[in-house]
């Protein structure tokens, strides 16, 4: 077993699966400020679906709901309603409640209906799971696989909740809304610590607004443009000079 090998690629695939989250679920179909070439969005479904075993239908459901009720008590996650620590630590359980919620994935992502890849494939969360897990352990062997499997979710788990925590309590807010923007939380988080002008503008597909703040999804998102696997429908013109 190379447990310094498991723990960077598990940190590497963590951020991958968060770039791929904020990229595609997040500006993508959440907030439709991009579109995704039906190649890159089957590619991105798969991933996603081995890496992290999350429903796009869910998250976007959960994610509008956050948008449309930020830091009342209809936000699933808000740390200043439920607490910081409860929201960094227990934001996948957190996510989970809203999202097996039939009613609110129903009213808040009809724009997203099951296909049969869903049926057939996404919707089995632990089938995408095991198999991320058989290919880190066919790829590295069985015990650095497994340090492979649990270093990528306790990283990609965390960020998520930093993203909710963090970026609703700590930082700078220029912008007239309760989230917050974190420069060393926008690093870790591929552009999403960006959480103010982000809520400011929620369906720009750019969240870094001034010198200084790093958006990685938003570069990412370039260059997806310029190979041709991403149209960019809409992004802030109110940019300072990022
Ligand atoms: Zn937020
Ligand atoms: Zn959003």
């Amino acid at each position: 077993m190379n447990i310094w090998l498991g723990v960077v690629v598990g940190v590497l695939l963590g951020q991958i699966a968060t770039l791929a989250t904020s990229v595609y679920l997040h500006r993508g179909l959440t907030h439709r400020a991009l579109t995704v070439h039906p190649a890159a969005a089957l590619f991105l479904r798969t991933f996603l679906w081995v890496s992290t075993g999350i429903r796009a239908r869910e998250w976007v459901a959960v994610h509008r709901k956050h948008h449309a009720a930020s830091d009342t008590v209809g936000d699933p996650h808000s740390p200043i309603v439920l607490g910081f620590w409860r929201v960094q630590l227990a934001n996948a359980a957190l996510y989970r409640r809203v999202a097996r919620d039939g009613e609110t994935v129903q009213k808040y992502a009809r724009d997203i209906p099951t296909d049969r890849l869903d049926r057939w494939f996404f919707d089995h969360a632990f089938l995408g799971l095991g198999i991320g897990i058989t290919i880190a352990c066919v790829a590295f062997g069985w015990q650095t696989g497994l340090v492979v499997s649990a270093v990528h979710a306790v990283t990609y788990l965390m960020i998520s909740g930093a993203i909710n925590a963090v970026g609703h309590t700590q930082g700078s807010r220029p912008h007239e809304n309760k989230a917050t923007n974190g420069r060393v939380l926008a690093l870790l988080t591929l552009g999403e610590g960006l959480h103010n002008n982000h809520h400011n503008t929620p369906t720009s597909a750019r969240f870094s607004e001034r010198i200084g703040e790093f958006d990685i999804g938003w570069w990412t998102v370039r260059l997806l443009v310029a190979v041709r696997l991403v149209k960019i429908r809409q992004f802030s013109r109110d940019t300072v000079n990022a």
